[in-house]
């Protein structure tokens, strides 16, 4: 059986973060990336798919990414994945939200851990795990079928706070040239905002063009 791939942004709370549904419909299988707010329309565009949920994959532990876990949890007994150098900032996810005066719920316990190098599976689709830290310690992006899952790493124009508790900024410059080394035509479905390419950023982005630097913490 060849590889489908179907993806599908779902564009949640206040922050607009980016959740991701990644299908393989010939395999009937999906898994979301950061299902961070709104779970109940989350898993409805999910239902859309016909593909049963077989994972969450998280890029990184921030409030915004993290807060629809809980509802998609009780619908679906499926592991969380995350780099356990985020498993600080995981643990005070709501603590975090409410410094924001925002409000999510705390998700369950994570249950696998990614690390780089690490081969994500769902049904015939194998994405890679990078580990791409700086915004946060255990930010990871998923890589794979010419595109990748960035999370709040790299933006179309712009790059992730480092002005935030456990960011880095050399920390994050040194993750953005593992992003700049990827084939040109890659794909960057990001955190935040619209999708982008590698050869668009390396062009315009002033943060890749090395006219500025982030904003150090
Ligand atoms: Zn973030
Ligand atoms: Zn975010």
């Amino acid at each position: 059986m060849s590889a489908t791939l179907q993806v599908e942004r779902v564009t949640v709370g206040l922050l607009e973060e980016n959740c991701w549904i990644v299908a393989d419909p010939a395999a009937r299988a999906c898994i979301l990336v950061d299902p961070g707010d709104e779970a109940d329309r989350i898993l409805a565009e999910m239902d859309k798919t016909g593909c049963k949920l077989e994972a969450i994959w998280l890029t990184h532990a921030h409030f915004d990414h993290v807060g629809g876990i809980g509802g998609v949890r009780r619908e679906h007994d499926v592991p969380i994945y995350l780099h356990p150098a985020d498993a600080t900032l995981y643990s005070v996810a709501d603590r975090s939200a409410e410094r924001w005066g925002l409000e999510i719920e705390q998700p369950p316990d994570f249950d696998k851990t990614m690390a780089a190098g690490d081969l994500m599976s769902v049904g015939s689709l194998r994405f890679t795990v990078l580990h791409v830290p700086g915004h946060a310690p255990g930010h990871v992006a998923l890589l794979g079928h010419g595109l990748v899952f960035g999370g709040d790493c790299l933006f179309a124009g712009s790059i992730g706070r480092t002005d935030i508790p456990f960011a880095s900024s050399m920390d994050l410059m040194k993750s953005l040239e593992q992003f700049a080394a990827l084939p040109p035509e890659t794909v960057v479905h990001a955190g935040h905002g619209p999708s982008t390419t590698i050869a668009r950023e390396l062009a315009t982005n002033p943060f890749l063009t090395g006219v500025a630097r982030p904003r150090s913490s």
